[in-house]
């Protein structure tokens, strides 16, 4: 059986993110282009892209330490990502509050 076009387009989508994470410290750039391409593949096909994988305003992948800082907070029971390229910061929830909602969600590369 043949794969469907979504699923080459998924495969291909994943490749782009592990490429851009590899040749982010050589090609900042290129990495930049890997992470549109992905984006724009699935947006073309219409399923979601794992977001902590990237910054969703600069375009630039996620290495924690060189593009990346992550924070918790217990009191709000929230992990923070913040972008070191742009400064932007992604709160993403945990525990029962955070899982809200993410039972019927479908399922990012
Ligand atoms: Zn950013």
């Amino acid at each position: 059986m043949l794969p469907s076009m979504n699923s080459i387009a998924k495969k291909r989508c994943a490749k782009l993110l592990q490429m851009a994470a590899i040749i982010h410290s050589q090609n900042p750039i290129l990495s930049k282009r890997y992470v549109d391409l992905a984006r724009r593949i699935a947006k073309r096909h219409r399923f979601p892209l794992d977001s902590k994988s990237f910054c969703k305003s600069c375009g630039v992948v996620f290495i924690p330490a060189k593009t990346l800082k992550v924070r918790t907070s217990a009191k709000d029971k929230v992990v923070l990502y913040l972008c070191l390229e742009c400064g932007a910061a992604r709160k993403f929830g945990y525990g029962k509050r955070g899982r809200r909602g993410q039972e019927g969600k479908r399922q990012p590369i």
